[in-house]
């Protein structure tokens, strides 16, 4: 009886609500569990089918022997050992996380979790992980932290604990975008602390973000993990910017 009620409730929320492709908007099928259309599945790009620095994740035109970026290559960014990301930030994947960022959609969450957890198990295939934690919410003016979210939702799909209340924000900082690598990472620094030093020492540790942009946000947060005596840290984030700057 409670199944047929169920039913009938799905059938008249699909009447009412059709699901949508997260990615266009457009109206898909009511069973199809994977919400992305056959046009955007062919659109978006995935990171695993480019080839991507090693240590930061971007994609790389360019390479020889060793995959790494041109960015990596003249920067060596310290403290995180690597990120990894699922998809490109670009047309239709940028404006699908920012309708997530901002209308707060957790049918999108279910699919870039989806995402994301495949890129992580492909590539941080053999990493014994003791936990998984997410940066702080970006924007304050709002109740929904995206990145929490995505965490319970990673959390279920990797089988691996979340600790959440990890991090606290030292002192004020200023708005990143609009701001080179430099200044973003001198906007940050030293911003972040982990509350409870034992909580992460000698831990290898999977951290969360929604977008890299320019890898400063990774950094600083890495900085702190380590700081406070973290043995790895490995990044994963949703969608990453490509490399723009040398
Ligand atoms: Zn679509
Ligand atoms: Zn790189």
């Amino acid at each position: 009886m409670k199944k047929r009620i169920y039913r009938i409730l799905e059938f008249f929320k699909n009447i009412l609500f059709p699901p949508k492709c997260v990615f266009c908007e457009k109206i898909i099928e009511p069973n199809q569990r994977n919400r992305v259309c056959g046009d955007c599945g062919g659109e978006i790009e995935f990171c695993s089918d480019l080839v991507c620095c090693e240590k930061c994740g971007k994609p790389i035109v360019g390479f020889g022997e060793k995959r790494i970026c041109y960015f990596c290559l003249n920067h060596s960014p310290k403290y995180f050992d690597r990120i990894v990301s699922a998809f490109i930030y670009d047309k239709i994947a940028k404006r699908a996380v920012v309708r997530y960022k901002t209308k707060g959609l957790s049918g999108h969450c279910e699919v870039f979790s989806t995402c994301l957890a495949a890129r992580i198990f492909e590539e941080y295939p053999d990493i014994k992980f003791d936990f998984l934690c997410g940066v702080l919410p970006h924007n304050k003016n709002t109740d929904f932290d995206q990145v929490q979210l995505l965490c319970k939702k990673l959390s279920s799909k990797l089988d691996l604990l979340y600790r959440n209340d990890l991090f606290a924000q030292t002192r004020k900082t200023s708005k990143q975008s609009g701001l080179n690598f430099k200044q973003r990472l001198e906007n940050l620094k030293e911003s972040i602390e982990v509350k409870e030093r034992e909580t992460v020492e000698g831990k290898t540790i999977l951290l969360i973000d929604d977008v890299c942009t320019t890898r400063a946000t990774i950094i600083e947060y890495s900085r702190a993990l380590k700081k406070a005596g973290a043995k790895r840290v490995y990044a994963a984030t949703v969608a990453t910017v490509r490399n723009n700057e040398k």
